[in-house]
Parts: C-alpha cells; structure tokens; sequence
C-alpha cells in the first residue's frame, strides 16, 4: 500500500517562488562589478528571473540545454540562476580563473548554447569565442553599453532583454530528477569533470545545510557567500537562502580583506562563508582596520583544512564561531559540518578546540566510511585513529561524471573522495590529506596539512605549504614554503626550532624555503602540484 500523501516535486523553481512569495521585502544587496553596490528584494529576484525566464524561452532551446555563467556573486547572475534552472535547462557555471584551454574544452565539452557574463569577462570571452562550437546568444549582465556592441554585434544585454519582458511565467511542473546545474571539478590533474546536479538533490542538500547542525541558516540570518558561485555554487547558499528567505550579501568581485570588512560592518553580515586564505586575508584587514567584525556571528571555513590558529583568532579577537565543513564538487558540497553535541557542551575551551579542528560530522542525508584501500569496501574501525581513504554516498552525491555512462563508484556503490581521514565513534571527520599530497618518508606517511597548522600558528608566518620533496634516501620528505609576515625577521632554524617539540623528529621538514607568493586555484587552494614542479627536487640538488 502507498501512503496517501500528496506528491511534489522538488523543484529549483519552488525555492524563487517560495522566497517570492514569503520573503518579498527581505533584501538582496549586491556590489556589481564597477563596484557600486544594488539593493534588491526577492520579491524583485522572483520577478526579474520570470521576465528572464521569457528572455531564454524566446530563444528556442531545448529541455535541459546546458546555459553557462562566467560571473561574480551579484544579483543578476543570482537571478538568471532561478530562470535557468526553473525553466528546465541546465545551469553551467564556470570559473573565470581556469586557463583559456580549459575553459574552451569546458564550453565544447558541455556543449553550451548560451554564455552570460559579467562585463569585466567580456575580454576573456571574446579570446575564447572564436574556438567554441555551440554557443549561439551572448548575453553581458549589465545594461546597454554602446561601446562594447559595436565592437561585438551579435552581444545582448541582460538588462534590456529583461526590460522587454513581463514578469508573467509560469514554472513549468519538471520532474525533479531532471538536471539543474553543471559544475566542472578543478581538474588539477587531466581534463576537468563535470558534475550534474539534479532538482531533487539541489532541493535536499538546501535543506541539509541549512539544519541547525550544519549553517543553521534561517530568516533572521544575513548571509554573505564569499565563496564564488562557480565554486560548487556557492556551496550551495543561493538555494537556501531562498528557501529560509534571509538576507543576502553578495560581495561581487570585492574578495580581498578590506572590501569584506566593510561590507560586514556595513550590512551586518552574521554569517559569512569561504576558503581560508579569504579569511586571512579578512583577519589581516579587520585587524588593521581596528574593526571587531562584530555582527559576525559565526563563519563556515571548507575547501582547505581549517588551520587551527584562526578558529582561536575568530574565537578569541572577533567572538566569532568558526564551522568547519568538509565537502567536493563531488557532493554538491556538504558532506559534513562541525556543531557541537550535547556532550560537548560542558567541555573547557582547549577541549572544545581540539573538537572544532575536527571538518565536522555528516548530516542527515549522507554517510561516509573510511577503508584501507582506495576504491575498497573494507570498512576500518571508527576510532577517530585508523586512517585510509574517505568514502562517501547520499541523496546529493554524484552517481557518474556528466557524458559518461560508466559509474563513478565503487563496486558497493560509494565514492571514493580521494581524501585521507579518520572517523570517530560520532561520525566526526578529520581530513590528514588528499591522497596524492601525503608524504612518504621511509615507509611511513607524513600528513602535510597537520605540518602546515602547526607553521600557521607561528606568529610570523602569513601562509604556509608543505609539499613532498624527493629524497635520495627516503623516497620523500617533507619542505615547508612559507610567507613571513610583511615587516618580521624570521630565519629557518627559528621555524625548524618551533617544530621541534611538537611533532616527531623524523616528520621535523628537512628545509624552509621563504617566498614572496603561494600558487593559489581558481577557488583559492594552494596548489600544491605547482610548487611540486618547482621545489620537488631541492633536496636533490644539495
Ligand atoms: P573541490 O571539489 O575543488 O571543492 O575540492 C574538494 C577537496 O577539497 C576535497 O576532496 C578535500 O581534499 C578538500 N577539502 C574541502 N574541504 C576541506 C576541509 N575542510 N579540510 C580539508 N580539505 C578540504
């Protein structure tokens, strides 16, 4: 027998409509990409994605064509995210930061019929333009700008195409299996991946992350995702943002420090999200701006490992709680968030530390296990001590990469993360590594993220990487390249020195080496491959 209930389909478009509808006034403030700031509603987001809705309608394309993003965080491109994916068709977005072959393959792979851009791509997607084989309309996401059309006839520009249109649409009742978004993983190494999100996945992982144990996201929150929306879409947050109708700050091109602080204290941001090095840059500036950040409630880190020196900052300078959350491309993001438990709400500070510096257990709606091998399904003790390799498997996970039909799982149906980690006894989570990062001395493993907290809790060091250097005795060992602090004096001894009694002799690195700047991704990782390439063999050469 089936139960009785009514059946809805879990649509994109069912979170514009509801934050449309229930949250009209609650505001959407944006800094476009000539900086200047707009204020919006989502009563206005609604109707502005229906009149683009008609926009892309009048197009004639096809169910689940794939529509690209080449865009900051701003309200246009939030917009044209609801019409795109309401519609039917697929929302690809893609970072700008990706090399100009990598975005032509991306473009060709996806096969994209339309390209929206922010006006300041417009130089990128004019190099590229010439090489891409199904792109028929671009649209720049601004107003009317004379200039730029006579040089690029054929542009079109959102703001005009919306203005032609009525803000009457009807979503169409899609089923929620249906594709809705595209994002391509980083693809550090081989070609980019793309993973093809669904409407029910989408719908899910919304309400996931924004549970009291994950963001604990509601109406009277004031959101800013810094993270940028190619990057795994914003973690997300555009959709449950809508769906709890809070406020939404989104910080356009505006990553560094000081333009994060000013749009905190400005608009009273209580929840922010980012990669560390987003809010290192954030902490330098708050600091010597004099400011507490003090609406700033609390802070989601992910993407790299949180190091343990800024949650204490966060903590301690800003009051701030810092939610360390784990996830990939891969799994839409969330796979896990760290929130206490009842258990460990008695626990002194230092102890609630150490379980902080944990990326957090899952939520409901995923689960992960760690097994000895890679792609294995031998499940190892969850003991919070035995490593090996991270798997994962859920409603928002991918099942196959977008174009393959050869399933991207192991034989009993999970996804191998690629990361090195324990679990314990709770489900908490606690990345050593990614797979292919790990250091290999002798025979035993050296995990790079636990030497790089330990240099980042150095006072004068701004940002570190510890990388595997070939050795001629022990296959690998561990370098550490650093940045000092702007204005300190800081030799290598004085950092080997600090090493010294907090970890093992033998995982001690064998050299420091200072530079000026750190290789970062497209979504702001330390690109560790880069500087393999180039300080790889240092130990070799002496
Ligand atoms: P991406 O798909 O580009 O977002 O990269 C996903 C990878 O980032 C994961 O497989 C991890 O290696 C890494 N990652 C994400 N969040 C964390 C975290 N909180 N701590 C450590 N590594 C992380």
């Amino acid at each position: 027998m089936l139960g009785n209930m009514m059946f809805k389909p879990l649509l994109i478009s069912s979170m514009i409509e509801h934050a449309g509808r229930y949250h009209a006034d609650s505001l959407v403030i944006s800094k476009n990409t000539d900086t200047t700031i707009t204020e919006t509603t989502w009563g206005k987001v609604h109707e502005n994605s229906k009149r683009f809705a008609n926009v892309l309608a009048s197009f004639g394309l096809n169910f689940s064509d794939r529509i690209a993003t080449i865009a900051w965080n701003n309200h246009r491109h939030l917009e044209s995210w609801y019409a795109i994916s309401g519609s039917g068709y697929v929302c690809h977005t893609i970072n700008p930061r990706l090399f100009p072959e990598q975005l032509i393959f991306i473009i060709n792979d996806a096969s994209d019929r339309v390209i929206l851009f922010d006006k300041t791509f417009l130089p990128l997607v004019k190099a590229v333009k010439p090489l891409l084989k199904s792109v028929e309309h671009y649209i720049c996401l601004d107003a009317v700008d004379e200039a730029i059309s006579q040089d690029f006839p054929e542009i079109k520009f959102y703001d005009e195409l919306i203005a032609q249109q009525n803000a009457n649409f009807d979503w169409p009742e899609l089923d929620e299996l249906s594709a809705s978004s595209l994002c391509y993983t980083s693809g550090t190494t081989g070609n980019p991946k793309g993973v093809l999100y669904s409407h029910r996945s989408t719908v899910l992982h919304s309400y996931a992350i924004s549970m009291p144990d994950s963001l604990n996201v509601s109406a009277r929150d004031i959101m800013m995702p810094v993270v940028p929306m190619f990057h795994v879409n914003a973690w997300g947050t555009p959709y449950a943002a809508a769906m709890v109708g809070c406020t939404l700050v989104l910080p356009g091109p505006g990553l560094d420090g000081a333009s994060l602080t000013q749009m905190i204290d400005q608009y009273q941001v209580s929840v922010a999200l980012g990669v560390p090095t987003i809010w290192q840059g954030l902490i330098n500036a708050a600091q010597q701006a004099g400011s507490k950040l003090e609406s700033l409630t609390r802070n989601v880190v992910g993407g790299s490992a949180c190091p343990p020196a800024m949650l204490k900052v966060f903590k301690e300078q800003f009051g701030c709680e810092t939610i360390h959350a784990w996830g990939m491309t891969e799994t839409s993001p969330l796979g896990s968030a760290n929130q206490f438990k009842a258990k460990h709400q008695h626990l002194s500070d230092e102890e609630k530390l150490q379980v902080r510096l944990s990326q957090g257990r899952p939520p409901f709606g995923v689960d992960l296990r760690i097994t000895d091998e890679e792609n294995g399904t031998n499940e190892v003790t969850r003991d919070g001590e035995t490593t090996g390799n991270l798997q994962i498997q859920g409603h928002w996970i991918i099942n196959n990469y977008f174009g393959k039909t050869e399933s991207a799982l192991t034989s009993d149906g999970w996804f191998d993360t690629g990361d090195i980690a324990t679990l314990n006894e709770d489900g908490f989570l606690k990345i050593s590594d990614r797979s292919k990062d790990l250091i290999k001395s002798g025979g035993e493993w050296i995990s790079s993220v636990d030497l790089e907290n330990l240099a980042m809790g150095h006072p004068k060091i701004a940002m570190a990487a510890v990388i595997a250097a070939t050795h001629p005795k022990w296959d690998e060992r561990p370098i550490l390249i650093a940045i000092k602090k702007p204005d300190v004096d800081l030799s290598d001894t004085e950092i080997l020195d600090y090493y010294a009694d907090k970890v093992a002799k033998w995982q001690v690195p064998d050299k420091v080496i200072f530079v000026d700047a750190i290789p970062l991704s497209g979504t702001g990782k330390m690109l560790k491959k880069d500087l393999r390439e180039q300080f790889g063999s240092v130990l070799m050469d002496s």
